[in-house]
């Protein structure tokens, strides 16, 4: 897929599904504890997860590190993975009040390249999370990038590399700074419900005339399923 189509696409993707930036005004731990407890899970329980937290208190690294391992394993059970997030959450927390007063104001004053790396430190924060907490809370213009959009991107052959940054470098080329936010939501979105990994929905696809993907089903065959 070239670029104007993929930007023919993606407009199409973004009036569809209309994304908004969940982590608009949470506070920058917040969002990214919430990020965590979002891997291997879905919105719904994420939220629910995150409201159950939030209803001990605020939500911030010296409340955190305050509560009972234990205690935070079984609010955080329902997203899954609990026993391997809870330390992750913890160590982030404890990181985060023994070098920076327990906030994360400087990842945020800080320039972009260089809050990735401040937060790539932090321990069990890989690139993704580091992209998406750039982009959903400071506001940056890095290109967060999930299985369903790297999915997305071999499919429309934006990208023929097999690994993170590799890909996100591609795709760069194809979405603008000021689209990258709304525009990696979109994609998401997309992913889950339309072109989705084992059978791709081709039959009801809004993109179905500019996708050149070789996963592309006819319409006839796929409307008989
Ligand atoms: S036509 Fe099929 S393979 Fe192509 S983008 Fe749509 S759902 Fe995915």
């Amino acid at each position: 897929m070239d670029v104007p189509t993929f930007r023919r696409v993606l407009r199409a993707l973004l009036d569809r599904y209309k994304p908004r930036n969940w982590a608009a005004g949470l506070d920058p731990f917040e969002a990214l504890v919430s990020i965590i407890v979002s891997q291997n899970s879905t919105d719904l329980v994420t939220e629910r997860v995150m409201k159950d937290l939030a209803a001990r208190g605020p939500i911030s690294s010296r409340a955190i590190l305050k509560m009972r391992p234990e205690r935070l394993i079984a609010i955080l059970r329902p997203a899954g993975l609990a026993r391997q997030k809870v330390p992750k959450i913890r160590k982030i927390a404890r990181t985060l009040v023994e070098t920076h007063d327990g906030k994360m104001d400087a990842f945020i004053a800080t320039p972009a390249p260089v809050a990735r790396e401040m937060l790539l430190e932090l321990p069990g924060v890989g690139p993704k999370t580091a992209d998406v907490w750039l982009n959903l809370v400071a506001g940056r213009d890095t290109m967060p990038m999930d299985t369903h959009i790297a999915r997305l991107a071999r499919r429309w052959h934006l990208s023929a590399a097999k690994d993170y940054d590799g890909i996100n470098v591609d795709l760069r080329r194809y979405v603008s700074e000021r689209e990258r936010q709304a525009g990696h939501l979109a994609l998401i979105s997309f992913g889950r419900e339309i072109c989705q990994a084992r059978r791709p929905r081709c039959e009801v696809c809004p993109v179905y005339e500019d996708c050149d993907s070789e996963d592309k089903r006819p319409r006839r065959a796929a409307a008989k399923g």
